[in-house]
């Protein structure tokens, strides 16, 4: 018997039951005409496809179950499931049966139960920005995590401890109060849950590694549901598993990370470059990467220039004072910038550069991963910028399509061995992303091609066997995104999570 809603979850699984007939479904001529005088108890599924027959009733009574606070969200509640549903783009929206708004472990490990019981997949929201469609699920279970959003700083011993729903923006304002920084992206609406869990590049990851390396420990929901700790001393193999393929192996509801003493201000912002100015851009960054300063980074879009052609956007950042930023800089600032917006300003703002207007956008975006290893080629660049612009020409919605670079010195990320964690990629390549952007819903599988091809055309001068889960949809293949470490995932996975309810670690 399913101890929330009242239903044995063996039958459930087998038999239609009265539930599954009289509330959520209008009688059809089938239903009526086949069904009316047979028993329930021997009226057998017409496929054994997994059940997703919970009916409105048998949530509504779940929710009843939960903590006060948690909510069970449904498409007959209109605006708030429209809302719930919403995601950072619109190719990762789904309709699921319910979102489960949690405000707890406890009720995490509920609704895991209870899915389970009823053999209903489900997936977690943290920022819900993975442009995959990994953190909603059609007919299924989203448990969003957004109501989770607590962060408690501890200023002594440099840590904070934050809720496994919370955004960048939450903690890193949070730390800011106490003078410390964490490893963020460059979005503050993106969820720590996507970014920690599966790599994690930042301003901050030259002086201090990856999002994922700051992380000591976690509360997870493990996938029988038992809620743990994993951190070095305790469930160390699963701690191993999270930290890379955290999305396999359990929701984490709780981080405690680590935070970095940082001055009031840092010194970043904005420089817009024409196309024109490539060769010269190259030659900076190049200069610069030798400078061999962690304490510099810089993220450069190649996207769609106030004159209409491919340009260069650099947001370049510095720890530490506009004078020192400005050196580091000296050879892009002399290159004459279209736009040049830097000043010195609060870490946590330089953390917003990478904001759009709104928490989600109304396009539809595809994520493609690749990388290239440093000193960047002029020609591959320029190549790189001639294929964006035929893009723009054949696709004439796709004009927000773009490339990001994260570029940073990499000894941070070098200190730790591959096999130190499940996330393995180690190396002084600078990561790239390329976002496919369109409007038309029809326009879908060409775009698809469009981000191969320059995934591709990137991976000329990269590491074609390397792969960022975060930046390739979570959709593999697994042993790019795992390398070396993927044989071990899949003992863990066994372990941790033999029934595979959560995310294959096999793409
Ligand atoms: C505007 C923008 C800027 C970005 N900038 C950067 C950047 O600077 N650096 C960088 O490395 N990446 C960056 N990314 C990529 C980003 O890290 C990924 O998209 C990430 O997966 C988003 O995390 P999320 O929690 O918002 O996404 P979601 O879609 O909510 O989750 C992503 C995946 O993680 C799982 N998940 C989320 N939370 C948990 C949890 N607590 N426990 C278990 N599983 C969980 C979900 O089920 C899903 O499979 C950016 C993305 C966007 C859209």
């Amino acid at each position: 018997m399913c101890q929330f809603c009242g239903v044995d979850p063996v039958f459930a699984a087998s038999f239609e039951t009265e539930d599954n007939n009289s509330n959520d479904k209008t009688p059809t001529q089938e239903t009526t005409q086949q069904h009316t005088n047979a028993p329930s108890f021997f009226r057998l599924k017409k496929s054994n496809k997994r059940y997703t027959g919970l009916t409105t009733q048998q949530l509504t009574t779940f929710a009843s179950s939960l903590s006060p606070g948690a909510q069970v969200v449904m498409a007959h509640h209109g605006e708030p499931y429209q809302k719930a549903t919403k995601r950072w783009t619109k190719a990762a929206e789904k309709q699921p049966l319910a979102v489960v708004m949690v405000a707890n472990a406890e009720d995490v490990s509920k609704t895991i139960i209870m899915a389970k019981s009823h053999s209903v997949p489900f997936t977690v929201k943290c920022g819900g920005h993975s442009p995959g469609g990994q953190s909603s699920v059609d007919n299924g279970i989203v448990i969003d995590l957004g109501l989770m959003k607590q962060v408690t700083v501890n200023p002594d011993n440099k840590t904070i401890i934050a809720g496994g729903g919370c955004l960048s923006g939450d903690i890193v304002k949070a730390a800011a109060e106490y003078g410390l920084a964490s490893v963020v992206g460059s979005s503050s609406h993106v969820g720590i849950g996507g970014f920690l869990l599966h790599g994690g590049y930042g301003q901050l990851a030259g002086e201090y590694g990856l999002g994922v390396d700051n992380i000591v420990g976690t509360e997870v929901v493990t996938a029988s549901g038992e809620i743990v700790w994993a951190s070095e001393d305790s469930n160390s193999d699963l701690f191993w598993a999270i930290r890379g393929a955290g999305n396999r192996f359990g929701v984490v509801t709780k981080f405690v990370l680590k935070v970095h003493k940082i001055s009031d201000t840092v010194w970043s912002g904005v420089l817009s470059y024409t196309g024109d100015k490539l060769e010269a851009l190259v030659k900076a960054i190049n200069t610069w990467y030798d400078k061999k300063d962690p304490k510099a980074a810089f993220i450069m879009v190649l996207s769609k220039g106030a004159d209409g052609k491919p340009g260069v956007v650099i947001l370049p950042f510095y720890n530490g004072t506009q004078e020192q930023g400005e050196a580091s800089f000296a050879d892009f600032l002399a290159i004459e910038p279209a736009v040049r917006d830097t000043s010195s300003m609060p870490y946590w703002k330089s953390c917003t550069l990478g904001d759009e207007p709104g928490t989600y956008t109304t396009d539809f975006i595809r994520f493609e991963s690749a990388n290239t290893k440093p000193h960047i080629d002029y020609k591959h660049f320029k190549h790189l910028l001639d294929l964006l612009e035929q893009l723009y020409k054949t696709v004439p919605t796709s004009d927000k399509s773009n490339i990001v670079f994260a570029a940073f010195q990499p000894d941070a990320v070098e200190k730790y061995k591959r096999t130190d964690m499940a996330f393995c990629w180690r190396d002084t390549n600078f990561d790239v992303g390329i976002g496919a952007r369109w409007q038309d819903p029809n326009q879908a599988e060409e775009m698809r091609k469009w981000g191969a091809k320059l995934q591709q055309a990137v991976l000329e001068n990269g590491n074609s066997e390397r792969l960022y889960s975060n930046h390739a949809d979570f959709e593999g293949p697994s042993s790019k995104e795992f390398g070396i470490n993927y044989l071990k995932l899949c003992e863990l996975k066994q372990k941790w999570d033999p029934e595979g309810v959560f995310k294959s670690i096999v793409n």
